[in-house]
C-alpha cells in the first residue's frame, strides 16, 4: 500500500494510491494519515480490501490533488547524523559508536514538488538524501528482535541543511530546521512491500548529475538498533519519522563545496520507494 496525504478543493486528507487515482480514507472514517496509521494492522488490511475493490467513481484523480508530505505535521522527526561510514569520513567526523540524533521540526516540512526556499540566513544550503522509517504504533522499550511490529512503512526525506548555521555550534537543530528544509514523500510504502529495508539503492541527482549514490546496506546503525536506542527513554508515536542519515556526496564534502542554487531541482530516488523531487527557489525577501 502507498499512503499519500493531499489538499483537494481547500481540504486536507489522506488516501491510498490506486493507479492514477487516490482512494480517500475519509470515506472509511480517517481524516488524516496519522489517525489511519494509529488504527493498526487490522484496520489497514480492511482499508486495503475496500481500496482494492474501489471503482473509478470512488477515486480522486491524482492530477486534481496537491500532494503534501505524507505526514504533514509529524510530532517528531528524529534524524540520525553520520550514519554512513563514507559520509562520516567526508565530514571529517569520527565514526560514531552511539547514534548521533538531532531533530527537525514540523515548520520545515514540505511535500513532493513543493519548493525549497533558500533563506537569506544561510550562504551554505546543502542537500541530504535519506531513507526514512515511519513508526506504526506506540513504541517504548522495544528490543531489536521485534522492531518490525513498530514500523508502518518507509519514505524519503531530504535533510536540507544550512551548513554555516548547523556547524556554528555543536547543536545542529537550528541549521536543520529552516522553513522548507524537510521535503518528505512522495508517499509512504508500507513495510509488507519491503521485506528487507537494508538493501535499497539510494540516489540523489541535480540537473541529471548523480551527486549521492549508495545503498541502505551501508548504514552503520540499522533500523532495529535505532528503534531500540530511541525507545529506551522516549515514547515513539504513530507517524513519528526516523530519518536514517545520508551517504557521501553532500555539497559540504565536495571539493570545492557545492551549495544549492535557485533554479535547480533536487531528485532523490530510493529503490522500491519512489522519487522525491523539489525545486529550489530564492527567498522573495532576499531581492
Ligand atoms: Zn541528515
Amino acid at each position: 500500500m502507498r499512503l499519500v496525504s493531499f489538499k483537494h478543493s481547500g481540504r486536507t486528507g489522506a488516501g491510498i494510491l490506486h493507479g492514477s487515482g487516490v482512494f480517500p480514507l475519509q470515506d472509511i472514517g480517517y481524516d488524516d494519515a496519522v489517525s489511519f496509521i494509529a488504527a493498526g494492522p487490522d484496520a489497514h488490511q480492511r482499508a486495503e480490501h475496500v481500496e482494492a475493490s474501489a471503482s473509478k467513481r470512488d477515486l480522486l484523480p491524482l492530477e486534481s490533488l496537491h500532494l503534501t508530505a505524507p505526514i504533514p505535521r509529524p510530532q517528531k522527526i528524529l534524524c540520525i547524523g553520520l550514519n554512513y561510514r563514507d559520509h562520516a569520513i567526508e565530514s571529517k567526523m569520527e565514526i560514531p559508536s552511539v547514534p548521533t540524533v538531532f531533530a527537525k521540526f514540523s515548520n520545515a516540512v514540505i511535500g513532493p514538488g513543493d519548493p525549497i526556499v533558500l533563506s537569506a540566513a544561510t550562504q551554505k544550503p546543502d542537500y541530504e538524501a535519506e531513507f526514512a522509517v515511519v513508526i506504526g504504533r506506540r513504541a517504548k522499550h522495544v528490543s531489536t528482535s521485534n522492531w518490525k511490529d513498530y514500523v508502518f512503512g518507509y519514505t524519503i526525506v531530504n535533510d536540507v541543511s544550512a551548513r554555516d548555521v548547523q556547524l556554528a555550534t555543536s547543536q545542529w537543530t537550528v541549521g536543520k530546521s529552516f522553513d522548507t528544509f524537510a521535503p518528505i514523500g512522495p508517499h509512504i510504502v508500507t513495510a509488507d512491500e519491503i521485506p528487507d529495508p537494508h538493501a535499497l539503492d539510494i540516489r540523489l541527482s541535480i540537473g541529471g548529475e548523480t551527486l549521492q549514490h549508495s545503498n541502505t546496506r551501508e548504514l552503520i546503525f540499522r533500523i532495529p538498533e535505532l528503534i531500540e536506542y530511541l525507545s529506551r527513554g522516549m515514547t515513539l508515536e504513530p507517524g513519528d519519522i526516523i530519518s536514517t542519515g545520508t551517504p557521501a556526496g553532500v555539497g559540504l564534502g565536495r571539493n570545492p563545496p557545492r551549495w544549492l542554487r535557485a533554479g535547480e531541482e533536487v531528485v532523490i530516488e530510493i529503490e522500491k520507494i519512489g522519487t522525491l523531487r523539489n525545486p529550489v527557489i530564492a527567498d522573495q525577501a532576499r531581492s
